[in-house]
């Protein structure tokens, strides 16, 4: 069965919209350079806002910015005391130094939960705000009543914005984990074996019906775009035919990780009053 993220959302949305009424929240994005695929997202971000009544600032600056000036509008974000979230668009120009940009954003403000403070709180389990892909993958599961405990989850990706945090949130709420990359032997035999797979690499259609053994849960994270403009999963549509249930792509946990952003937006509120 395929389930798909909307309902989520509008449900998330008119959460944060009641809260929004009560608690002012501002969030600004920095947006360097023109590239055109990441501004449908801020789009979202920006509709998100307007949906919810929470003002979406969004800063651009040349894609020939220095790091000093990049840094420097960040600081002011840091001091602006309207501004209670901050999030920084990628991709950004190869000579900005995409870490050292983000970790010069106030950690009160880190809207994506990605600061070395806001993941050591991840891996501590302390309160606080998580990366909103990985939080995205962990409400569809719960919305769709997939119980953690006790399984065995195969992650196929490992970056720092999806893979790596889910395998934390995902150990934390006690599933035996298995974090799959380009360097796994058996990838095969990995997703094979688990009762969960969660695909976030970015190659259309990777995991195949082979792959997948019958009855299994499949989170697709994968957005990637054909020549003719089609948006295709990291999981073939077979594979996700012999799943329990699978989450589609798009329309899937795309629909879902906006929503989780600005429930960060909310958290870091709750947190900094
Ligand atoms: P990324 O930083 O490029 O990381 C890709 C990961 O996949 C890496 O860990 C890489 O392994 C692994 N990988 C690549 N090819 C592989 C293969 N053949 N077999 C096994 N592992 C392989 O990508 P990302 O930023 O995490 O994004 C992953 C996907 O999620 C993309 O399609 C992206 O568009 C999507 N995404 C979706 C959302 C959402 O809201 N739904 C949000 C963010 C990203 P190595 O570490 O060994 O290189």
């Amino acid at each position: 069965m395929l389930v798909y993220g909307k309902e989520l959302r509008e449900q998330m949305k008119a959460r944060i919209k009641a809260q929004a009424e009560m608690l002012p929240m501002q969030m600004a994005i920095l947006k360097i350079g023109d590239d055109k695929a990441s501004q449908s997202y801020v789009n979202s971000l920006v509709n998100f806002g307007r949906d919810t009544g929470i003002p979406v600032e969004v800063i651009r600056l040349d894609e020939q910015c220095t790091q000093a000036e990049a840094c420097r509008v960040i600081q002011e974000l840091n001091s602006n005391p309207d501004i209670t979230g901050i999030m920084i668009q990628k991709p950004l120009p190869p000579h900005i130094d995409d870490n050292r940009l983000m970790h010069t954003i106030d950690y009160n403000k880190d809207v994506e939960g990605l600061h070395y403070y806001n993941l050591g709180k991840l891996l501590t389990k302390a309160p606080g705000v998580r990366p909103s892909t990985p939080k995205a993958v962990m409400s569809m599961l719960a919305a769709n009543g997939v119980e953690i405990s006790g399984k065995k989850v195969t992650i196929v990706g490992r970056s720092i914005i999806v893979g790596h945090p889910l395998a934390a949130m995902m150990t934390a709420q006690d599933a035996t984990v298995t974090l799959c990359h380009t360097r796994t032997r058996d990838l095969a035999a990995e997703t094979r074996a688990a009762d969960i797979i969660v695909a976030a690499v970015g190659q259309a259609n990777l995991i195949t019906a082979e792959m997948v053994s019958a009855g299994c849960v499949i989170m697709d994270a994968g957005i990637n775009v054909d020549d003719s403009g089609a948006i295709l999963g990291d999981v073939h549509p077979e594979a996700k035919g012999k799943a329990s249930i699978a989450s589609a792509v798009p329309g899937g946990i795309g629909m879902i990780t906006v929503g989780e952003l600005f429930d960060n937006l909310l958290t870091l509120k709750l947190q900094n009053v």
